[in-house]
């Protein structure tokens, strides 16, 4: 598999600041190829979390109306298709 194009980080984050965090537990900085995800989502939460991290990285001309309602749809249909983390990916943290 190749490298990702953007790192994933996942930590602790603080408190949301100034609408920086959206959706809660995660942090898209369109300046720096990172993504930087709360440890403490459950699964489901950071799977809708990373997709839509992904579309703001990918489109970022989007509003953010259109990228919660793709993000959601995304994630629903791959959480509802048995798409889940494994221990052979998981980070461990
Ligand atoms: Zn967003």
């Amino acid at each position: 598999m190749s490298a990702s194009p953007v790192e994933i980080k996942r930590k602790k984050l603080g408190k949301k600041v100034d609408g920086l965090y959206h959706p809660p537990g995660s942090l898209c900085d369109g300046s720096l190829p990172r993504i930087d995800i709360d440890i403490r989502l459950t699964n489901e939460e950071e799977l809708d979390t990373l997709v839509h991290e992904c579309i703001h990285h990918t489109l970022p001309y989007l509003n953010e109306e259109t990228v919660i309602a793709a993000g959601t749809m995304i994630a629903a249909i791959l959480w509802s298709d048995g798409w889940r983390k494994t221990d052979d990916n998981a980070t461990g943290l």
